[in-house]
């Protein structure tokens, strides 16, 4: 009895171990793309659907969210180590690209944010959450597009005919969604993180006030002081908060002391990864267009 006891303890321990160790191999005949987060995560699905001999991995927790300040761990290395392709989101959202290209000499390394247009009304300024503009969207997707077909030229083909197909969908939104906000009675919008920001400024929403600094903190008393006599005063009934960010002491305060209604937008920055994936973009929009409807309309 003891032996057998011994004996099984034994298997448990070497399977332990053997998951432990569990490197990602390099298959030499496999393209292997790694994106940094949801939105590339979502982009490069659709570029890569039908393609013969690839694999497409996301780095990080597609539910997790926008990833400033995210650490390498040494299974995301691993990861890296087998692949052939990163693909970034840019203008700084993966802080750890900017100190290194990771030792990785046959690692290739697309920032999709560089020449992106950050424009956002008159002024430019720091702000990552490009994806949400829909042309910025195009222009990402024509750069994820390149890179595939420079690096896995046998399925160029099918790259090029599903971006095509994508790009098409994405400039089809653009007339849709502004014939939908054209018709709000109001257009300004208390908005939670500046993750909005691009989306409004292309389609002539105004954020009159943000409720968390650039760097997603919340805001001093006396800030939200100062929101809240504006709300009073505008007659601001809405804010708008993102998916995993609805409960928090700003807008308890809000909702006390305004008796506003707190919607939720989707930004793209975290969703899930399953059959529906390569829709996410166009069902976050409509979703976005139905709640601004019922919150401004
Ligand atoms: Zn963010």
């Amino acid at each position: 009895m003891k032996k057998t006891v011994c004996i099984l303890l034994l298997l448990v321990m070497l399977l332990c171990t053997s998951c432990g160790e569990d490197v990602m191999e390099n298959d030499p005949n496999e393209f292997m793309v790694v994106t940094s987060f949801y939105p590339t995560y979502v982009v490069t699905a659709n570029l890569m659907e039908g393609t013969e001999n690839t694999k497409l991995v996301n780095l990080t927790d597609a539910e997790a969210g926008c990833i400033h300040g995210y650490m390498l761990t040494s299974e995301d290395m691993n990861m890296l180590n087998a692949a052939d392709l990163f693909i970034a989101s840019g203008m700084g959202m993966e802080a750890f690209i900017e100190k290194s290209s990771f030792g990785i000499p046959q690692l290739e390394l697309l920032d999709c944010g560089e020449d992106i247009s950050h424009e956002l009304g008159d002024e430019e300024r720091f702000n990552p959450h490009y994806w949400m503009n829909i042309k910025n969207a195009v222009d990402q997707c024509e750069k994820v597009k390149k890179s595939l077909c420079r690096l896995d030229p046998k399925n160029t083909e099918t790259y090029e005919r599903n971006a095509a197909e994508y790009k098409a969908k994405l400039e089809t939104l653009i007339p849709e969604i502004t014939e939908r906000i054209g018709k709000l009675q109001n257009k300004d919008m208390v908005v939670f993180h500046e993750s909005f920001d691009y989306f409004a400024d292309q389609f002539g929403l105004n954020v009159v006030s943000l409720l968390s600094d650039p760097n997603g903190n919340a805001l001093s008393s006396e800030e939200i002081t100062q929101v809240i006599n504006y709300m009073k005063a505008n007659n601001i009934k809405a804010v708008f908060t993102e998916k995993g960010k609805t409960s928090n002491d700003t807008l308890d305060r809000l909702k006390k002391e305004t008796g506003c209604s707190v919607y939720v937008l989707d930004t793209l920055a975290s969703g899930k990864i399953d059959g529906n994936v390569k829709d996410a973009y166009f069902n976050a929009m409509r979703a976005n267009l139905n709640t601004l409807e019922k919150a401004l309309g």
